[in-house]
Order: C-alpha cells, then sequence, then structure tokens
C-alpha cells in the first residue's frame, strides 16, 4: 500500500514537471504515437509509425493546418527532422537555428540562433537534420562543431560543449542519438581529413563519458581512461595516413535496445585518392556496431573497402525482424543495399538497388567483400605522364550516392523498405593531395552526370528478402528528403520540386500530393494530438546537389530557396 501510494507520488510529482523525457520512454518512442521523440520515430529509424487514422481511404481530405517561416534573410537546405513532446514542436533550421512551436497552431514559443563564427566549413550547405530530447533538455549540433543543450520550455542555455575545431573542418550536422541514458554524437568533416568518432556524454551536463574513434590506430576513452586503440594500428592503412583518415561518422547513428548496440555508418576514407593509402582502410565506409555500456566496437562491416568514389558508408542501419531473426538494412551510397545480422554484423543478404554500380559487379555472401572491377578504379596520377592526373573513369553511382542522408522507411505491415534512390554517375579521377589543416582533402576532381533523360530520384518499395523492387515512383529531381510509413498504409515523401506526396504501400499508386513551395529534403512525421493525427514535414531547397552536382545542379537550378514548416491534418 506504502509503495503504491509512493508511486502515485511520483507519477503526479513527474507530471507537474512537464513530462520529462526518459530513456524508456525513448526506446518505446516506435510505438507510443502522442509524441516523436528520436530521429527516426524510434531509435531503430524505421520511421514507422502505427497510426491509422489517416489512411488510403481518407487521405483526400487532408489539408494543411499551419505553416511556419524560419524567416531570416538566411535560407539554404532544410533538413530537419522535427520532434514533438507535449504539444510542442522542436524544429532544428540552416544556420543552427532551433525554434520551439505549438504543435497544434503552429504558435512560435521561443527560438535560439547559436553565434557562428566567420570560419565555418560545412562540406555540403549549412544544414542541420534535428535534436534529441532528454530530461528538461532540447540538444542539437552547430555548424562550429559545438552541442548545444536548451531548457525546452524556455530556451535557455543550459550547457554547452565543443566537439572539435571547426578551423580544421569539423562541423555538426546530424541528429543526436540517446541511448542508455547517454548522448551518441559523431563529427562532421570528411572531406578535411579529420579523424571519425562516436562520442558518449552526460546528457544532462555534456560531460564527455566515451570516445570511440572509427579509424584504426587511433586511442578510445572511458571516464577520462585510456579504452583501447580501435583495431590494429598500420593494419589496413600505410605510414601516417591513419592520422588523417577520414570516416566521418556525419548522419549520427541508430540503436537498438535489443542488442545494446548503436549503429553507427562511416565516411569515405581521406583523402578520396586511393592509391595513397592502399589496404582496407577501416573502419571508413562501413557500419560500425558499438556496445553503447563500454564504447568498445562489437562488430564492423566494412561495404567498401579501399573506397575511391567517396562512397561514404554513412547511411543509416535500420534494424527490423526478419525470418524471426534482428536483422539491420542499409543501403549505401554504393549502390547496394546491405542485410546484416544486427548481433553479428554478419552479412546475410547484400543486391544492388539502383541500375547501374559500375565498380563492383556484387557482392560476394561467403567472403561479404565486393567483386571490384579493377578498370573502374580512377587511376593513379603518379601513373600518367605529367604525374598530375590519373587516368578518369566513368563511375556509377557518382559519388553522390545511390542514396544520400535522406533516411528510408521500413513497415513491419508490408516488410518493404521504403528507399529514396538516385540513378546518377561520374567521370572522376585523381591528382596529387597533400594534408593542409582546414583545406579540403580530396585528391580528386568530378562531374556529376545524369543517367537518363526522363529521371534521377526514383522512390522504391524494396523487399529486404529478394532484393526485388516492388514498385517504385519516378522523379525528375534526385530525391533529397526521407521517408515515413504508417500503419494507415501509407507512405510520405518530399521532392526538390516542392511537393509532399504520399502513395499506397502497396502498390505505389500517388494518392496525394502538397507544393509546400521550396523543395524538400526533410523526412516527414506524424504523431497524433487531441483525438487527430498531424503530419508535418520541413520545406527549404538545398544540400549538396546544388553545390556539388555538375550537370546535376544545372537542371534544378531554377528551384527556389525556403525555410518553413507544414503541418496537415484531416478536414473534418
Ligand atoms: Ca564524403
Amino acid at each position: 500500500m506504502k509503495r503504491k501510494l509512493l508511486s502515485i507520488l511520483v507519477m503526479v510529482a513527474a507530471a507537474q514537471a512537464g513530462a520529462q523525457v526518459t530513456q524508456d520512454m525513448i526506446n518505446k518512442d516506435a510505438t507510443t504515437t502522442d509524441s516523436v521523440l528520436s530521429w527516426g520515430l524510434g531509435t531503430q529509424g524505421q520511421r514507422f509509425s502505427p497510426l491509422a487514422d489517416i489512411n488510403t481511404k481518407n487521405i483526400n481530405r487532408l489539408v494543411p493546418v499551419w505553416s511556419m517561416s524560419f524567416g531570416g534573410e538566411k535560407q539554404r537546405g532544410q533538413q530537419s527532422q522535427p520532434l514533438v513532446h507535449d504539444g510542442v514542436m522542436f524544429v532544428t533550421a540552416s544556420y543552427s537555428r532551433i525554434f520551439a512551436v505549438d504543435a497544434k497552431t503552429g504558435k512560435k514559443l521561443w527560438k535560439y540562433e547559436h553565434r557562428l563564427p566567420e570560419g565555418i566549413m560545412p562540406c555540403c550547405d549549412v544544414i542541420n537534420r534535428g535534436a534529441a530530447l532528454y530530461d528538461n533538455l532540447v540538444i542539437f549540433g552547430t555548424l562550429d562543431a559545438q552541442l548545444v543543450a536548451l531548457d525546452r520550455k524556455t530556451g535557455r542555455v543550459v550547457w554547452r560543449e565543443k566537439i572539435d575545431d571547426y578551423a580544421a573542418g569539423y562541423s555538426y550536422t546530424a541528429a543526436p542519438l540517446i541511448a542508455e541514458g547517454l548522448l551518441i554524437t559523431g563529427v562532421s568533416g570528411g572531406e578535411f581529413g579529420v579523424v571519425g568518432r562516436v562520442e558518449a556524454r552526460d546528457p544532462k551536463t555534456g560531460k564527455m563519458v566515451w570516445v570511440r574513434p572509427v579509424v584504426e590506430g587511433h586511442m578510445g576513452y572511458l571516464n577520462g581512461k585510456e579504452n583501447g586503440i580501435t583495431g590494429t594500428t598500420n593494419a589496413t592503412w600505410p605510414g601516417d595516413t591513419w592520422k588523417t583518415g577520414g570516416a566521418a561518422t556525419w548522419l549520427g547513428g541508430t540503436y537498438d535496445p535489443k542488442t545494446g548496440l548503436a549503429y553507427f555508418g562511416t565516411g569515405n576514407p581521406g583523402p578520396w585518392n586511393s592509391h595513397v593509402r592502399k589496404g582496407d582502410n577501416l573502419y571508413s565506409a562501413s557500419t560500425v556496431a558499438i556496445d553503447v555500456k563500454t564504447g568498445q566496437i562489437k562488430w564492423h562491416y566494412q561495404n567498401t573497402p579501399n573506397d575511391g568514389w567517396d562512397y561514404d558508408g554513412v547511411n543509416e542501419f535500420v534494424t527490423f525482424d526478419m525470418d524471426g531473426k534482428r536483422m539491420g538494412g542499409k543501403a549505401d551510397r554504393n549502390g547496394f543495399f546491405y542485410v546484416n545480422d544486427a548481433a553479428t554484423g554478419q552479412l546475410v543478404n547484400a543486391f544492388p538497388f539502383v541500375t547501374k554500380t559500375t565498380w563492383a559487379t556484387g557482392i560476394d555472401l561467403k567472403t561479404g567483400r565486393p567483386n571490384f572491377d579493377p578498370n573502374n578504379r580512377p587511376g593513379d596520377p603518379t601513373a600518367s605522364a605529367d604525374g598530375q592526373k590519373g587516368k578518369a573513369v566513368f563511375s556509377a553511382p557518382g559519388f553522390l550516392g545511390g542514396k544520400n542522408q535522406m533516411p528510408m522507411a521500413f513497415s513491419p505491415k508490408t516488410g518493404l523498405f521504403y528507399v529514396p534512390t538516385n540513378e546518377w554517375g561520374m567521370e572522376i579521377w585523381n591528382e596529387p593531395i597533400t594534408y593542409k589543416k582546414g583545406a579540403a582533402f580530396l585528391g580528386a576532381g568530378f562531374t556529376i552526370k545524369p543517367l537518363y533523360d526522363d529521371y534521377i530520384g526514383s522512390l522504391r518499395a524494396i523487399n529486404p528478402k529478394t532484393g526485388k523492387v516492388e514498385w517504385e515512383v519516378k522523379n525528375e529531381a534526385p530525391l533529397w528528403g526521407g521517408v515515413l510509413t504508417t500503419a494507415g498504409d501509407l507512405v510520405f515523401w518530399g521532392t526538390p520540386e516542392g511537393y509532399l506526396k504520399a502513395a499506397d504501400a502497396k502498390t505505389g499508386k500517388i494518392v496525394w500530393q502538397f507544393q509546400t513551395g521550396s523543395g524538400v529534403v526533410a523526412p516527414p512525421v506524424t504523431w497524433k494530438q487531441g483525438g487527430e493525427q498531424y503530419i508535418t514535414v520541413v520545406s527549404g531547397w538545398g544540400g549538396a546537389v546544388p553545390l556539388w552536382g555538375g550537370e546535376v545542379a544545372k537542371k534544378v537550378n531554377f528551384l527556389e530557396q525556403g525555410g518553413s514548416v507544414w503541418t496537415f491534418k484531416l478536414m473534418k
């Protein structure tokens, strides 16, 4: 009796404090429908909502209820996935801004604009992908490589911590991950010879708990003490090349409470010219599974050994059940879709999800290694007549990837992954390069080119067991936003042309679309409040395509910038 009274008192106290966000709530995020507490609508990253209030039968009544502008003179790419808790939406914007908004009305409650120094060096636009909620805090990362924790009621700064030196090319754009009571983040800066790593902090104070570099040779730390070197120094990197090895963990990670592992994809090894770093270059272009309790790498799987095409393997590892086992699916920038055992990393399936993969003819399921086409590796510049430009090759996918940062969705109802894909290639060649702090560390030149006249993007429903594309919806411009799927048998995604679209999850038939006024390069979310299901997406064209897209950039230069949040519900 006494214990029961005590638990009631604890519950009342929690309610009065405004329902502080706990790890337990975050672990249940995928199945609780009144909030969106994590990037991925659940730390597994499935982006599946059990809500079916909005469905294929009534979606023709889906209408906008509010829109809010991020304002400001500076716009550019808006890639944020909003969070929703206690009727308040937390949404980040370009140039390291974050807004708190009344989720029902769109009324702005507060905003925080991070003061950015002149010399920031984001490689691929001034974007941000979202925040994390924990306790009474909302936490996000900035373009000058800091983490900022704000009181979610007032927007007041509670703590601020530096990740690394922005002048050396470090920045931060991903949504932080909360796992086992820790704030888990990576680093951006893979084009500047940084050292990729994953870090865990106390989310309430920002104090570091562990650091795990993802380039072999570098020391890890746990509670301020040495915690073992990553891999074996020089086993897969020659000389000092590991010291500027890249492998940036710039898209953040996923976490599965069932395995206790955080899964981070790692970016390209530095520099792009692969001839100066002969070897596999672990753990670049890989999936790395880290034991959240110890900060040790439990397993790794390398998607592109000795990458020479900027095939960052950062793509999200989404855990799901297949044949009664916990697996992880990953649509890699290199054009292959991988299914790995989530507990051991063992490769279970791999198949191309784009029409052309020139660099490898397939993935050997026995060895787990790609069957390289040696003729499609950009040539060694030192072998050329003047030593300045290696043999150029045409490779597909181009370095912007069969899939890039835009997160896919998985429906346990249909068993399908909904993958935003792009069909493009590149002419690429290598050049000599030496590392210089704060300078681009590529040693390569390139031009992105479309493969087909009529489309680049394609939203594909992919069966992870068979590799079959069950349906696809082609798009003229490259897809750059993420995907949401629901128990209402709907798939939502945005296009650079400005549309938020919905298709029947089983057939791919377009059942609804809305023009947001600028390009959509962010993933939609959904939640339920006051008995009604809401859908929200951020609109604002930008990101890597207009900056790096070569011939494709010319095709999309008519698209207008913007910066707003759109929220929809069913008309009564
Ligand atoms: Ca890269």
